[in-house]
This record gives C-alpha cells, sequence and structure tokens, in this order.
C-alpha cells in the first residue's frame, strides 16, 4: 500500500465516539475524514469535512462516497457486510474478512480457537430446544447472547439456574449460550498492525463493567493479568495476521486462575484503550490512522506509572465540567451526544499519574 499524502481523505463508516476520536487523530495527521452512517445523532459529523446521513443499503450513496475517499476504514463492527462489500475492497482498511469474522459471535469463537484461544463453554442456539439442551451441556449460570449486533451488554440474558431459564423467551434469532466464566479481571489485547505486518501492543488494562457495558479502565492491571498478557498477544497477533489485519484490532478476555479465557474480539479502536490518547506515546485512534495510511507505526508504551479511565454515562455528563476541578488533572473528554439517555456513553475522563498506585487518589 502507498502511503497517503497530506490532505488525502478517510472514509469511516459509522457515525459514533470513535469514528470522532479517529477524525481528530487524522485531522492532526493532515487528512480530512468523510463519515457515512444512517440517520441519528452522529457526533462524528463535527469534526468530519462532510457526511453522507443515508442508509446502508443506498448503494448510489456509497459510490458518491467512495468517490470521494482514499481509503475507508470502520468505527463500528456492525455495519452490513452488504455495504462493506458495496465499496471497492482495494480501499478497505481493514479488510472486509476481519468484519465477516467478528459479526457472529459463533464464527468468531471458532476462528479464534483455531489459534489456541480458550472461549467460555458454549453451545449454539437456533430454538428452545436448543436452549433446553445448551442448558443441559454447559449448565448454569450462563449467558445467552444474540449471535450478531450485540454490544455494550445489549441483546444478553443471564441465567443464574437452569430454573431461571424458564423465564427466558428464546429470541428467535441465532444466539449463543455460554457458560458463566468465574474471572479475576478482565482485559484486552489492544495491538496495530500496518500493511508490512509489523505489529505493536498496548499495554492491558484491567477492565471493568456495569451492566455488561465498560465502565472503566486501569494500569497497571494487576500481576494475574500481566501473567497472562504474553498468551493473550500470541492469540491476538495469530489472529491479525491471519486477516491480513490493517489498523487497530481488539480481543476480549477474563484471567481467572487456569488462564486467559478468550470473551469477544472487536475488529477496531476500542473502549478499553481510550487511556491511550494521554497515557500512550501513540493513541490508539492516531495509530489506526498511520496504519490505514500506510505511515511508520507510532510508539505504544505508556508513559506513566499509573492510568484511569472511566466512561461517563447518562445523566452524570450534566455535571462533568466539575470533574475538571478536581486534583489530579483529569483529561475530560465529552463526545457532543444530543441527549444523556441513561445507559449511554457519554463521554470519558482519563487520570494519569506518575506515582504508582491508584491514578485517582
Ligand atoms: P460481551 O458483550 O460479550 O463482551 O459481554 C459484556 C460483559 O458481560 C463482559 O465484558 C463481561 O463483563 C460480561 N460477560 C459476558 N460474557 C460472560 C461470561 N461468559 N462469563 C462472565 N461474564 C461475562
Amino acid at each position: 500500500m502507498r502511503t497517503l499524502p497530506p490532505g488525502s481523505t478517510i472514509g469511516i463508516l459509522g457515525g459514533g465516539q470513535l469514528g470522532r476520536m479517529l477524525a481528530v487523530a487524522a485531522l492532526q495527521l493532515g487528512y480530512r475524514c468523510i463519515g457515512y452512517a444512517p440517520k441519528g445523532d452522529n457526533i462524528a459529523r463535527d469534526v468530519c469535512t462532510d457526511f453522507f446521513e443515508n442508509d446502508w443499503s443506498d448503494t448510489a450513496a456509497l459510490a458518491a462516497f467512495a468517490a470521494k475517499c482514499d481509503v475507508v476504514t470502520w468505527e463500528f463492527e456492525n455495519v452490513p457486510l452488504s455495504t462493506v462489500h458495496a465499496l471497492p475492497e482495494t480501499m478497505l482498511a481493514p479488510g472486509p474478512k476481519a468484519l465477516e469474522v467478528a459479526q457472529d459471535r459463533l464464527n468468531e469463537k471458532s476462528f479464534v480457537e483455531g489459534f489456541g484461544a480458550q472461549p467460555a463453554p458454549y453451545k449454539r442456539v437456533e430454538d428452545d430446544a436448543d436452549f433446553a439442551r445448551a442448558l443441559e451441556m454447559v449448565g448454569a449460570p450462563g449467558i445467552l447472547k444474540t449471535a450478531r449486533d450485540g454490544y455494550d451488554g445489549k441483546g444478553q440474558w443471564r441465567v443464574a439456574s437452569a430454573h431461571d431459564a424458564d423465564g427466558i423467551r428464546f429470541p428467535g434469532v441465532a444466539c449463543v449460550y455460554e457458560g458463566m466464566v468465574d474471572f479475576e479481571t478482565e482485559f484486552s489485547v489492544i495491538l496495530v498492525r500496518g500493511y508490512d505486518g509489523e505489529i505493536r501492543f498496548w499495554d492491558s488494562t484491567a477492565n471493568t463493567h456495569d451492566s455488561g457495558m465498560l465502565s472503566s479502565s486501569i494500569l497497571p492491571a494487576g500481576p494475574l493479568v500481566e501473567a497472562q498478557v504474553d498468551a493473550a498477544r500470541g492469540i491476538a497477533g495469530q489472529v491479525a495476521d491471519a486477516l491480513n489485519y490493517v489498523g487497530v484490532l481488539t480481543l476480549e478476555f477474563f484471567a481467572t486462575k487456569a488462564g486467559p479465557v478468550f470473551n469477544e474480539m472487536a475488529p477496531r479502536v476500542h473502549n478499553s484503550g481510550h487511556w491511550s490518547i494521554e497515557g500512550a506515546a501513540t493513541s490508539q485512534f492516531e495509530n489506526h490512522i498511520r496504519a490505514i495510511c500506510g505511515l511508520p507505526l507510532g510508539g505504544t508504551e505508556t508513559r506513566f506509572a499509573s492510568i484511569e479511565m472511566r466512561n461517563i454515562i447518562g445523566k452524570d455528563a450534566l455535571e462533568a465540567h466539575t470533574l475538571l476541578a478536581e486534583d489530579g488533572e483529569p483529561h475530560l473528554h465529552l463526545y457532543g451526544k444530543a441527549e444523556a439517555r441513561e445507559g449511554r456513553k457519554m463521554g470519558h475522563v482519563t487520570r494519569v499519574s506518575h506515582e504508582a498506585g491508584p491514578a485517582s487518589a
């Protein structure tokens, strides 16, 4: 791939906060961005030169969008495959195979298992009878998840006991039922891979979730994660190579006493990497742009002894400016969303410290 000269145009599929932060990084490197997403609160629009608000199936709009771009990437892994296939494949970075694998939890699990990853025990579920069998084989507690279109804990039903499962109406779409993992910490491996196959990893944070949604990412992640990161990186690196991946790729794991258990993969920049804006030599957003534009990758080293990133959810965003008065130089990022709905990611705050111990202390 050639290096894209300054002034080139990056197309971004999806209009959310990840697209917005990618576009900010791209602007800094002298590129311009054009977004594409269906009508909605497309906050990436604020930092794009142009924005197509069209349906994913609007082939004429997609052709007009592609005609203006030098490379096209995405910030959202549920962009329909038909949309991606309507664009010239040579323009896409990463390539469409990564989306094909990651859009279906069952595909994703078996693909990553091929590289030695161990997921939670799971069974494909297509109907009520399958669900009953899966409960018998995998046992409870567990989680029923839609195979496609889930994110941030959506499309998931927790099953505390077999008795509890009686109250769950099978959603009528392909699902996976998986055993509940008894983990100590969650962590993700975030890497960037260039066209030449070079891979760099960021440090892995300890991640905490609330109702299936990320709430914080903390460094250092602690001894258990540190002991398991190399094995998890080995898997993630093989996945990236097998996909001939270009850009930032994320694999999420549970750190258990028995080793890392694979949870899921995101073929994109990730919420658990937001700390890298202030905390790493080069952020995940800048390195994604560098990778897809054929520029040299930047260093991924952590620059502080301790880092804490917290998401700002729902109405908490209305008071978020008060955080700036707190000690420890909090770095505030608000995404400019119109409505502070409950459970909606509105922004995040990152605290960094040269002192060991909690960055928020
Ligand atoms: P997911 O969308 O699959 O990443 O699930 C969201 C969150 O729910 C995860 O980050 C975990 O906190 C929790 N979770 C999902 N699957 C499992 C599992 N099999 N065992 C324990 N916790 C889980």
